[in-house]
């Protein structure tokens, strides 16, 4: 046997990918398994962006890009910022990464030493506390419970400060709850972090377009702009443009920082595919209409599914702000079957026996809850349901 280094013993798989592996594992064996593991929109990329990324390739845009995104890109990105956020960017603020899960990577990698903590927020998603290991860090979990819509309180992240915490984690709208911090709550988080000039603070935006709260978005920098120096504003085209294969993120900041983070993808990744670029330019720039189109299906499905899961003795789901997640609170179902020991039990035995595949609350940091991802079609959701409810009787 090989010995392998302490750092990729620290940290485990991505859950969630797992899940999905697994999934057309047993599909491939024949069996009829519907997935609702997946966190990725169910959309084809829409066809102007798919056009411009041919142009591209017939261009001879193949080569080489600067390490941090075309000049194209970062000025669509700066537009982006500009339009949808009120926030003003330089071009050395921006840097565009192979998606958001490596605008995280390099963050952790240019800021965190041994020692350092790191506030995530439970229900997080699965690649915070990881990241922040492999950066020799220490993750600091502080749970949101259900009675706060899985939302931390200023209470919360007080006490959880140290004179070694070096960066706070928000993700709004929240994967897996689908949760998003209200303007007041960020204003007080806000007044928390005001108080601790040295922490730094990252906002993940990842699913900002796929939100239906009454309150227009915002994140905490656009609430609080004195925190624009210490700040970094996180989203990409994944999510909002069903772009999850073309692998682009983005991040803005400091401009020290970002530099930081350029630095450390210059001997990683170098920049991110040269096709891909020039499709995001198109879908930052373009016609945001698809987007709008999505979202109008993912809140039918979200008011049928979370209906439909309400309905079932022993299941809570909230319903959402935003996102293609669900994410229902299991206990009672637990009471009831205590041959299900949690609910790692309850999601093996649902796809084990009903062919059904969701993540654990586990995964996310925060037990007796399942993730159900509802970006998949009407037929499948119904039939899921239909499953679900068979398999709790
Ligand atoms: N942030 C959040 C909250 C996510 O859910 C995801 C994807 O699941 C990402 C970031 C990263 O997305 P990608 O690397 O596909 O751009």
């Amino acid at each position: 046997t090989i010995k392998l280094s302490q750092r990729v013993q620290s940290i485990k798989p991505s859950p969630t990918l797992a899940i999905t592996a697994r999934a057309a594992a047993l599909r491939a064996e024949g069996k009829d398994i519907i997935g609702l593991g997946a966190g990725e929109p169910d959309f084809d990329t829409p066809d102007h962006i798919k056009q411009a990324a041919v142009e591209a390739l017939n261009k001879g845009q193949t080569k080489y890009t600067a390490v941090d995104g075309t000049a194209e890109l970062k000025n669509a990105i700066i537009k982006k910022f500009s339009r949808d956020n009120g926030l003003t960017y330089e071009a050395n603020q921006i840097l565009v990464s192979c998606g958001g899960k490596q605008s995280f990577f390099n963050l952790a990698q240019a800021l965190l030493e041994s020692g350092d903590e790191v506030i995530i927020p439970a229900p997080y998603w699965v690649s915070y506390p990881d990241m922040v290991l492999l950066a020799d860090a220490k993750p600091v979990i502080i749970i949101g419970d259900r009675d706060q819509r899985y939302k931390i309180t200023p209470q919360q992240l007080e006490d959880a400060i140290t004179d070694k915490t070096r960066l706070v984690v928000i993700n709004s709208p929240s994967n897996p709850t689908g949760m998003t911090y209200t303007r007041a709550e960020l204003e007080a988080l806000g007044d928390v972090l005001r108080k601790y000039p040295e922490i730094l603070i990252a906002t993940d935006d990842m699913y900002e377009h796929i939100y239906w709260a009454d309150e227009p978005f915002c994140n905490i920098v656009m609430v609080c702009p004195d925190l624009y120096d210490r700040t970094i504003v996180m989203n990409g085209v994944s999510k909002a443009y069903s772009m999850t294969g073309w692998r682009i993120g983005y991040a803005g900041g400091p401009a020290q920082l970002i530099g930081a983070m350029k630095k450390i993808q210059s001997q990683s990744t170098s920049n991110p595919t040269s096709i891909s670029q020039a499709a995001s330019v198109e879908a930052l720039n373009g016609d945001q209409g698809c987007v709008q189109t999505m979202l109008v299906e993912f809140k039918k499905r979200h008011d049928f599914v979370v209906e439909a899961l309400n309905k079932m003795p022993g299941i809570t789901a909230l319903e959402t702000d935003g996102t293609f997640y669900v994410f229902p609170d299991i206990t009672g179902v637990l009471v009831n079957k205590p041959e299900l020991k949690d609910d790692m039990d309850f999601a093996e035995a649902l796809l084990v026996e009903k062919g059904v595949a969701v993540v654990p609350g586990t995964a996310f940091g925060l037990k007796n809850h399942i993730r159900l991802s509802i970006a998949t079609s009407e037929t499948n959701l119904q039939n899921a349901l239909q499953r679900i409810a068979e398999f709790i009787g």
